[in-house]
């Protein structure tokens, strides 16, 4: 599940298990969202993903990078193009769906 190879590169071997906690978190979010009706994507919780995002590559001994972020698209029911946004990786660069009740045009409201 983890990747060993890249966590030696990184010399994290000593925040492994923090490392599986903190996905596990976000796996644990996305579970809580599924079951959300689509009017309630709250802000509140984009911006929690978001700073787990950063607390994981804190683990992994990489720089806070916001281009470097993987999990904002793979939030169940969020309709921005998956492999779109994978080919914008370390890119300054999201694709939105205006239609997505997370990024879209209705979550600014
Ligand atoms: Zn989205």
């Amino acid at each position: 599940m983890i990747n060993k190879k890249m966590l030696k590169e990184q010399k994290a071997e000593l925040n492994e298990k923090a490392i599986i906690s903190k996905t596990k978190e976000i796996y644990d979010l996305f579970k809580k969202v599924k079951k959300l009706p689509e009017k309630s994507k709250r802000k509140d919780i984009v911006e929690q993903l978001k700073q787990f995002e950063f607390q994981l590559q804190e683990l992994w001994n990489f720089e806070r990078d916001i281009k470097k972020h993987r999990y904002w698209y793979l939030i169940p029911h969020c309709r921005c193009p998956k492999m779109d946004n994978d080919d914008c990786f370390g890119i300054n660069r999201r694709i939105i769906n205006l239609e997505c009740p997370w990024h879209g045009k209705s979550s600014e409201e």
